[in-house]
């Protein structure tokens, strides 16, 4: 059997893909820049698992560098997460975003064709039903997208799209994740993000930690049953092995698929608030305050695609997603370092 190349995988989901593949028994090299994570992810997945990963310090632009890693290993897919991922930082730097995400996976797909690897496992998002398409959301609506990051999903699809026609024999499967939260039950990995975090349950984390004040809710005058802002959050190992099972299904299929990842519910602000809280053990400062801008009311997937094809299902409830996320949040008061 030949080897998985999971790109960005020292970050938050691919870390936790990479304990996934691992367990599944899949021989994996891992590709990352280190510019969002920390090497430190490695030497914690091989403790979880009892198993090694071979790790390059190695960025999408570096055609070279990706080429000496397809001459070192016999590579048969590429799980592919690295990429920039903040929403509000890619309508400030277009650029950047179009560079590393864009740029940075063409020249990942030429490698690949260089040398003959056929299966790609790409993250998607949610953010490709834009804000026109009704709730639950489903594959084969159109895409669309309101922010450059957005723009970068919705082009990398088609791409794959584009390749898959060109190409009979390869196999894109988009995994369109909704709101992975929560950590591995070990609380030996989790989310690390650099600064003040952007998303809310490491958000409400870094409150529950007292490192940040109070939360501030962003807008309570949606037109959902409590005001705030309705999602569909998922616990990170349930998307992990949502990757194993993509594969599984690329290995066997051609052409290009697209799918939701998601539970198929829908939890406000409040709700996350009110589990963090029971899973913390504390109270949860916050306030009420203006809408974000470029928030949706609600987004939830229609998750029975998955479930149909991929065989795979979310799990655990939103009660465990905080509570594995606050163990992680407890042992790793820094983050990994
Ligand atoms: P993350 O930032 O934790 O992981 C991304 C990893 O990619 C990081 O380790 C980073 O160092 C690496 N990276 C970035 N640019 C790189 C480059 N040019 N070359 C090599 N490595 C590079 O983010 P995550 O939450 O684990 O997200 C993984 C993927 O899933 C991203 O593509 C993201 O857009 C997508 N996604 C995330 C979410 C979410 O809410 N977290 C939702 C939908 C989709
Ligand atoms: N949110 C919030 N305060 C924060 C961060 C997020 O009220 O500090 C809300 C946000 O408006 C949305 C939900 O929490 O309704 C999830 O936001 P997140 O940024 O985690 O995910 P996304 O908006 O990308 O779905």
């Amino acid at each position: 059997m030949g080897k998985i190349l999971v790109t960005g995988g020292t970050g938050f989901i691919g870390s936790h893909a990479c304990v996934a593949f691992l367990n599944a028994g899949y021989p994996v090299v891992i590709m990352d820049n280190l510019s969002n994570s920390k090497v430190e992810a490695v030497a914690r997945m091989e403790l979880i698992t009892s198993k090694q990963a071979r790790f390059y310090q190695t960025d999408t632009q570096d055609v070279d560098g990706m080429r000496q890693i397809f001459e070192d290993n016999k590579i048969d897919a590429v799980i592919h997460f690295a990429g920039l991922k903040a929403v509000g930082e890619s309508v400030q730097k277009p650029l950047a975003y179009y560079e590393n995400n864009i740029s940075g996976t063409l020249k990942l797909l030429q490698v690949m064709e260089e040398y003959h690897c056929e299966t790609m496992v790409f993250s998607s998002s949610a953010t490709v039903y834009g804000c026109e398409n009704p709730v639950p959301y489903l594959e084969d609506m159109p895409t669309s997208a309101t922010n450059p990051y957005g723009y970068t999903k919705v082009m990398i699809e088609q791409i794959l799209r584009d390749i898959c026609v060109a190409n009979p024999s390869f196999s894109a499967v988009c995994l369109r994740y909704f709101n992975p939260i929560g950590a591995h039950e070990s609380g030996l990995l989790g989310e690390n993000p650099n600064g003040i975090p952007n998303n809310l349950v490491p958000y409400v984390a870094q409150v529950a930690l007292g490192k940040l004040e109070k939360l501030r809710i962003f807008g309570n005058d949606y037109d959902t049953p409590d005001g705030t802002g309705v999602r569909d959050y998922v616990h990170v190992m349930d998307l992990a092995l949502g990757h194993v099972a993509a594969l599984e299904y690329g290995q066997k299929h051609t052409g290009f698929e697209a799918f939701n990842l998601g539970t198929g519910n829908g939890s406000s602000v409040l709700d996350v608030v009110h589990a963090y809280e029971k899973a913390c053990g504390k109270s949860i400062p916050m306030e009420i305050v203006e809408r974000r801008a470029g928030d949706i009311a609600i987004s939830y997937a229609d998750a029975s695609k998955a479930k149909e094809m991929l065989h795979w299902e979310a799990a655990s409830d939103l009660d465990k997603m905080c509570a594995d996320s606050w163990r992680f949040t407890l042992q790793n008061p820094k983050g990994l370092s």
